[in-house]
């Protein structure tokens, strides 16, 4: 996944443009929630300033943070709506972009900063923004690169960008068909080793799925050169990654169940879960140190520290496809001009993607630091609905009526109800429940500052997830 999507040599979003047209719209490869219609950033931008007001309105030191921005229609709409909420807009000092796509920060730039030049800088790419100069806008090509200052406030989202991270895919087999089956008879020393092992144990074992070249005699023309196989023997990652939550270990005696993990996605969530509630490293200080060194006890003053943030603050959004609950299995897919292709199909040409696996980043969030708390995921049509989806698209149809009235031809007037029409249109495909539907396949889930009540009904529910502003 990592090669086609992103490599320099000819990934999907990195390869230089061979055509006019980008991956996005109807004449690219898939249309997103943000393109779709305005209102989706929107709501994003009024849901930030809602956890804004909820966290206390402070004045400054607040930045965005978007991961994978695309051509940076999200961005734009946040941007412009939090215009109107000025204090807010006032703390934000820059934002920030993670973007492996240089054609795409291309397009970003042109969109948010208008006539200000992109400028090289020790991290990355700078510029400024169109309708604020004093707004900085930067850009690196991974998360790592964008400064974590202390207690500053991040307001994050990840849109359609999970998904593109590569994930691992793991079988469980049962005893008697790791020794037995013919197809595994071929066990190299260090295979014979690790069955060996089980062999005593009686256990099921985790198998890894691979990429790998279809054989010549397999393959016929026109068809995928690769294919997923089954590894013959415990590979490191299957020997490790499946072990490192208790969800996938109560998986590991049903045979042939498949599961995917992406520990990509887990290092990016705890990325952000340390930048809103600090981390949970252990920090030994200098003097327990040398007392180590001089060959005393450890410590008893060793303590699990929340590192570099005294005051949690800020907030994580993140909107994706995958289910709600379970563990994702088979979801590695291939996607070209709309439709649903193998994801061996073109290497490189093909957009390539899995679903992604909420509760995993849930529970990345919560192990990786103790300020935080994780609400939802819910899905994309309830989060919508309550964050006022159906008024806000009355009320620009509205502004479009009025608009019109004030300086009206007949000519307007069928372009009026072309742009109703889209409006209406739009919004209604985003929250739509049907099976396909993106308002059911789309869920959303918040990272936020840890409130500390245990007791359900005194927890605090933000806006779009049962709850309301509250100052
Ligand atoms: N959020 C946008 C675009 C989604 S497409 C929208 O909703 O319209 C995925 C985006 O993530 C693209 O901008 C792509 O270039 C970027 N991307 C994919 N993998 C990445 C990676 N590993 N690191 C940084 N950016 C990545």
């Amino acid at each position: 996944m990592r090669q086609c999507l992103t490599s320099d040599l000819g990934g999907y979003y990195t390869r230089q443009a061979t055509s006019e047209t980008d991956q996005f719209g109807a004449a690219g490869d898939f249309v997103t929630s943000p393109e779709i219609s305005q209102i989706f950033g929107e709501l994003i931008g009024i849901w930030f300033v809602a956890e804004w007001i909820s966290q206390g309105k402070r004045s400054s030191g607040a930045y965005l943070m978007e991961v994978g921005p695309g051509r940076g229609t999200l961005m734009d709409d946040i941007l412009r709506t939090i215009r109107n909420f000025s204090p807010f807009a006032a703390a934000i000092e820059t934002v920030y972009l993670v973007e492996a796509s240089a054609r795409l920060r291309r397009a970003q730039h042109e969109l948010l900063c208008g006539d200000h030049p992109l400028e090289h800088i020790d991290i990355g790419y700078g510029s400024r923004a169109k309708h604020n100069p004093s707004l900085n806008i930067v850009w690196t090509e991974d998360v790592q690169s964008v400064p974590k200052f202390e207690n500053e406030t991040p307001f994050i989202i990840a849109h359609e960008f999970f998904d593109a991270l590569p994930i691992h895919v793991f079988q469980s087999r049962a005893p008697a068909l790791q020794e037995g089956s013919p197809a595994e008879s071929e066990a190299s020393a260090s295979q014979a080793a690790v069955s060996q092992s089980t062999r005593t144990t009686n256990q099921h074992q985790w198998r890894e799925l691979m990429v790998s070249p279809k054989p010549p005699h397999r393959l016929s023309p026109g068809e995928a050169e690769f294919e997923l196989s089954l590894s013959r023997a415990a590979t490191p990652h299957s020997m490790y990654l499946p072990e490192t939550s208790s969800r996938y270990k109560a998986l590991r005696s049903a045979t042939e169940a498949t599961i995917e993990i992406s520990p990509e996605s887990q290092a990016y969530v705890r990325d952000f879960a340390e930048r809103i509630g600090g981390s949970t490293q252990t920090k030994t200080s200098g003097m327990e140190r040398s007392m180590q060194g001089r060959g005393s006890p450890v410590s008893s003053r060793q303590e699990t520290q929340t590192s570099q943030k005294t005051t949690p603050s800020g907030a994580a959004l993140i909107i994706d496809y995958g289910p709600a609950a379970s563990i994702p299995s088979n979801s590695l897919r291939g996607i070209r001009s709309h439709a649903r292709v193998s994801p061996f199909d073109s290497p490189g040409a093909t957009d390539v993607s899995a679903d992604v696996d909420f509760l995993a980043l849930a529970e990345t969030a919560i192990d990786s630091s103790p300020g935080v708390e994780v609400h939802g995921p819910v899905d994309q049509a309830r989060f919508l609905t309550a964050m006022g989806i159906e008024s806000r698209a009355a009320q620009l149809v509205k502004q479009a009526v009025d608009e019109e009235r004030a300086g009206s031809t007949t000519d307007d007037c069928t372009q009026l109800t072309e742009l109703a029409k889209r409006i209406e249109r739009g919004w209604r495909r985003l929250v739509d429940t049907s099976p396909q539907g993106m308002g059911r396949l789309y869920q959303v889930m918040a990272i936020l500052p840890y409130h500390g009540a245990t007791d359900l009904h005194q927890r605090r529910r933000p806006a779009g997830f049962g709850g309301d502003v509250k100052a």
